[in-house]
């Protein structure tokens, strides 16, 4: 019989000081106006539209560091750019790059950090407009960029204890959850912090029909009677590029069948594994819900095997996969 603690005083403790461990140093450069900066000098007056009304959008990409070839490799920042491109799309940027651009910019920036260890890009596409009224149309966007060294975003990626959020998730018609828009990460962070405050590692939220949309930064899935099950991306989700990568692995690599339809919340309980994957959760396994055991209550075998191949994928070590993998510096080493 597996038993999980109950939130206590001792682990809300634990967990504030784990958000103080995740404050950063700052990057040395972003890119901004055009160019590549020091960070210092990327800076928006308060007036700024995006600041003001979260109408921006941004992304998250990964960079891994491959030991053996001293390699950077930027994972899928193709298909990164190409959501980031429709998200401000949906509102109504005009912006002058293309994802080969956006991905050019990158490289630019991950070169001049230098970095020689795991890192994450974010790229944020903002109204520069200073002004004040709420609108989309007639405005400026413009983007910038940042790069940090970044291992783990979430501590137990083996076996994390989640709850079912209170809140719900935003929907389509009111800020779409495919693109990735500022403001709607004001869900995200209620999502997020009851969790945390309740002294789990992160939520499931649902959606307004009450079936499971995602995590609050992470697709979700289940494994039941063997099948690999997600919501599909018309149940309020964002699009993921973790989530089509994972698809494609269980299905190609692992042999697993995959089924994409709407979940209800007390398939969860009876599930034989769960897990969140994303950019910066990677893939997480989650093996409680509000205290109940997921299948044994351990890392199951699917999503172990399913880690194991996605880390060799986005360190360029799966040569089937190589082509998601864009190098940072030119030649094999450095
Ligand atoms: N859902 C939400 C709400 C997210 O913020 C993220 C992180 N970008 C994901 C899912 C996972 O998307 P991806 O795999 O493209 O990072």
């Amino acid at each position: 019989m597996v038993r999980y603690d109950s939130p206590s005083a001792a682990n809300l403790l634990r967990r504030g000081a784990l958000e103080e461990d995740l404050t950063v140093t700052l990057p040395n450069f972003a890119f901004f106006k055009g160019r590549i900066v020091p960070y210092s000098e990327a800076k928006v007056g308060v007036l700024t539209h995006t600041f003001n009304y979260g109408t921006g959008v941004f992304g998250g990409v990964r960079g891994y560091w491959n030991t053996e070839e001293e390699q950077l490799f930027l994972f899928r920042p193709y298909d990164h750019y190409q959501r980031f491109l429709e998200s401000a799309k949906l509102l109504l940027m005009e912006l002058p790059h293309s994802d080969a651009d956006l991905v050019q910019f990158t490289l630019d920036l991950c070169r001049a950090e230098d970095f020689r260890t795991d890192c994450y890009i974010r790229p944020i596409s903002y109204f520069a407009d200073e002004i004040i009224g709420v609108r989309l149309h007639g405005l400026n966007a413009a983007v910038t960029m940042m790069a940090i060294p970044f291992g783990s975003y979430v501590e137990n990626e083996e076996g994390s204890h989640v709850t079912f959020s209170s809140w719900r998730r935003i929907d389509d018609n009111m800020i779409p959850a495919r693109g990735k828009i500022s403001g709607a990460y004001v869900n995200s962070a209620f999502i997020k912090t009851d969790a945390q405050r309740a002294g789990f590692d992160e939520a499931i939220v649902l959606n307004q029909d009450g079936h499971i949309a995602e995590g609050s930064a992470e697709n979700f899935f289940i494994v039941r009677k063997g099948v690999v099950c997600t919501p599909p991306i018309t149940e309020n989700i964002l699009e993921g590029i973790t989530r089509r990568t994972v698809i494609m692995l269980l299905r190609d690599d692992l042999g697993v069948e995959v089924v994409e339809r709407p979940l209800d919340r007390t398939e969860v309980y009876l599930a034989e594994e769960a897990f969140f994957c994303g950019t910066g959760v990677q893939i997480a396994a989650i093996t409680a819900v509000d205290h109940c055991p997921i299948g044994s209550g351990f890392l199951g075998p699917i999503t172990k095997e399913l880690r194991r191949v996605y880390f060799d994928t986005v360190r360029g070590r799966f040569a089937k996969y190589r082509d998601f993998c864009v190098p940072v510096y030119p030649g094999k080493s450095r």
